[in-house]
């Protein structure tokens, strides 16, 4: 993917705040710390673009970046940052799950998992739900330059084990560091929102 335009939109913390020009949406969602920020620079070759480790207590807004004016990539918060209260954690659930449920440009959904570890209670709730509003979704394990080679076959079999994931579901190894997965995860996104 040719990448001509990157740019960041806007931190929505209300439904009425997400942009109104329809073009398809591609959200992530992983844990805090998981390596989705990286992960959008790497997308858009920028190197800044999405800050990484950006204020992890906020939990309660989707930053909207739009890319070659195509689509929108939507970056959720990450989950599972320890100093975040309960309500603060109902609010965030709230938030995703009304956006999965009813936002109409939601193309695809990336769950971002860091390859070396099972995937976290939140990890497999956000794919229950994901399954059950019907979301196409892509398992991206990310930091695959952490681990040999010759473990990324075992380590994936355990996350799609561990989520009980759909056997349709396409799983992406991912590296921010080598850019490994890049182009495939861009053919992935491209099918997504020709569909
Ligand atoms: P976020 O909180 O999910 O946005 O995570 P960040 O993108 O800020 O990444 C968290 C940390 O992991 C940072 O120190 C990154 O440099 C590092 N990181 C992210 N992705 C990768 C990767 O693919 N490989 C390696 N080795 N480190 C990564």
């Amino acid at each position: 993917m040719k990448i001509t335009q990157a740019q960041f939109i806007i931190s929505a913390v209300q439904p009425h705040q997400y942009p109104e020009d329809a073009l398809p949406e591609i959200a992530l969602a992983g844990r805090s710390n998981v390596g989705k920020s990286s992960l959008i620079n790497k997308l858009i070759l920028r190197k800044n673009l999405a800050r990484t480790s950006s204020q992890p207590g906020k939990t309660q807004q989707l930053n909207y970046y739009r890319v070659n004016e195509m689509i929108y990539l939507v970056d959720f918060p990450g989950y599972g940052y320890a100093k975040v209260s309960k309500t603060q954690r109902e609010q965030f659930g709230e938030m995703i799950e009304k956006y999965i449920r009813d936002r109409e440009p939601l193309k695809l959904q990336l769950l971002v998992i860091d390859i070396r570890h099972e995937p976290s209670a939140q990890d497999k709730l956000m794919y229950k739900w994901l399954k059950h509003y019907e979301i196409p979704t892509c398992i991206v394990a990310t930091k695959a330059d952490k681990i040999p080679r010759s473990k990324w076959d075992k380590h994936i079999k355990m996350i799609k084990k561990s989520l009980e994931a759909d056997p349709r579901d396409s799983v992406v190894l991912f590296s921010s560091e080598t850019g490994l997965g890049r182009e495939q995860l861009w053919d992935i996104i491209t099918e997504a929102i020709a569909t």
